[in-house]
C-alpha cells in the first residue's frame, strides 16, 4: 500500500482520518478518531474499544455478542495503540 504523507489512520481502530469531523472536537493533532475518543477527549482503553467494536460487529454482522467481542479483540490487538494486548 502506497503511503501518502497526508494519509493518516486512527491508531486505535484503523479508520482513515481525513477531515476535522473525524476527530474529537475537530482536534486534528490527535492520533485517534472521534469513535475512539471518550467524552473528555482521551483515548478509549483496549477493553472499552473491544466492547464498542463488539456491539458494532454484533449489529452490522449479525454475530453473537461473544463471537463479535472475540473478533474485535483479535482485530484491535493488531492496532498500533494496542499492540501486545490480549
Ligand atoms: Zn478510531
Amino acid at each position: 500500500m502506497a503511503e501518502a504523507i497526508n494519509e493518516r489512520f486512527c491508531i486505535a481502530c484503523g479508520m482513515p482520518l481525513r477531515s476535522p469531523a473525524d476527530f474529537w472536537q475537530g482536534d486534528t493533532t490527535k492520533d485517534y478518531c472521534i469513535h475512539c475518543s471518550r467524552e473528555d477527549g482521551s483515548m478509549r482503553s483496549y477493553e472499552e474499544a473491544v466492547v464498542g467494536m463488539g456491539f458494532f460487529l454484533q449489529k452490522t454482522q449479525g454475530m453473537a455478542l461473544e463471537q463479535a467481542q472475540l473478533a474485535a479483540r483479535e482485530y484491535l490487538a493488531k492496532m498500533p495503540a494496542f499492540q501486545g494486548q490480549q
